[in-house]
């Protein structure tokens, strides 16, 4: 993982993006942010078995999905699986270490 603080933009929705192998932060100060950076990581492991860019068309389709069902930018970017499941267990910072192959399936 490289982790890259950007101040391009400041707006605090977006406080982190991962793009294999890059963790792109907006505010220097969660570069400390260990939970953050785990939900980070989180993504970096499910982009590697995803082999990067099927992560991001599967992440692309299942956004259009869920705003389709739910007609709210916010709520549809939560209820994304990659979402789900690393919001979930963003606070457990051994998850990654006890985490199974393609776990985000459980979050579909
Ligand atoms: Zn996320």
């Amino acid at each position: 993982m490289i982790l890259l603080i950007v101040r391009l933009f400041t707006n605090k929705h977006y406080r982190g993006i991962t793009i294999y192998p890059f963790v792109i932060l907006t505010q220097k100060e969660d570069g400390r942010n260990a939970v953050l950076l785990n939900h980070e990581k989180i993504h970096i492991r499910q982009q590697l078995e995803l082999l990067v860019i099927p992560f991001f068309i599967w992440y692309g389709l299942e956004f259009l999905i869920r705003f389709l069902m739910y007609r709210n930018w916010s709520k549809a970017y939560r209820n994304i699986s990659f979402e789900r499941e690393s919001y979930a267990n963003e606070e457990d910072l051994d998850y990654l270490q006890q985490r199974s192959f393609w776990k985000w399936i459980k979050y579909l």
